[in-house]
């Protein structure tokens, strides 16, 4: 649970506990002339929040995290593989006519590229437009010829945390990164399988998510 808006109560119990700390619920009360009841459920949530530990036989610590932390934490928990989402995937070979009809269909702003069913490229909306305006014939050029290629994609893993994926959408000022798995082909060189995609709507719906606390 994310309990961003807290209580005043909360807060006083928050300062109260720093400034006091080891302190037992009986003397907070009492700091704060309400009944130990009353407190038990603002303290339960400051303890399931981070924010104040509580040591059996001794009292309540304050951990010195915010809320804010606590938010942290709880997203670099999330994983890619818990948001991932299904990759739109084109060979090598297509037309960049095909592949335009393919962004439309899909809905999709990025089109991963493979070859021989391995990661080889990645083509975005302006690639496409660039394409265009240079006088391609878009019928007969394959995607290959306007795509950003291997090794210079950016690519996140089903294990990395969504805060670093999200991290490299906005260092790399990219909207998508492939989700890959490594594979090693028989002559022993490593290849990429696509496996999904993180989008920045990827993470827009987390942060909804998380804003309305579902
Ligand atoms: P748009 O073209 O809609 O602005 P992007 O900002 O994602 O989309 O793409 C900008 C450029 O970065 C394009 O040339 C695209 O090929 C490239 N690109 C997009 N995604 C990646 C990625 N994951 N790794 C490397 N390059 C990428």
């Amino acid at each position: 649970m994310i309990q961003i808006q807290l209580s005043e109560r909360q807060e006083k119990i928050i300062d109260i506990v720093k400034y006091n700390q080891p302190i037992t619920s009986e003397n907070i009360a009492k700091k704060l002339k309400l009944t130990r009841a009353t407190l038990r459920p603002d303290l339960a949530l400051l303890t399931m929040a981070g924010i104040l530990d509580a040591r059996p036989k001794v009292g309540y610590f304050y951990t010195g995290k915010t809320n804010f932390s606590f938010i942290a934490e709880q997203i670099k928990g999330i994983k890619v593989a818990d948001r991932k989402s299904v990759p739109i995937i084109v060979d090598e070979e297509t037309s960049i006519y095909d592949g335009i009809v393919t962004m439309f269909l899909e809905d999709t702003s990025t089109i991963f590229v493979t070859s021989n069913g391995y990661l080889s490229g990645v083509v975005s909306r302006k690639d496409f437009l660039k394409s265009a305006i240079g006088g391609l014939n878009l019928n007969k050029t394959p995607i290959a010829v306007i795509m950003t290629r291997m090794p210079n994609i950016i690519v996140t893993t089903l294990e990395e945390n969504i805060l670093d994926a999200a991290i490299k959408l906005i260092d790399h000022e990219i909207d998508s990164l492939p989700v890959v798995e490594e594979v090693e082909l028989e002559d022993r060189s490593k290849a990429y399988k696509v496996v999904g995609r993180i989008t920045k709507t990827t993470i827009t719906r987390l942060f909804v998510e998380l804003a309305k606390n579902e």
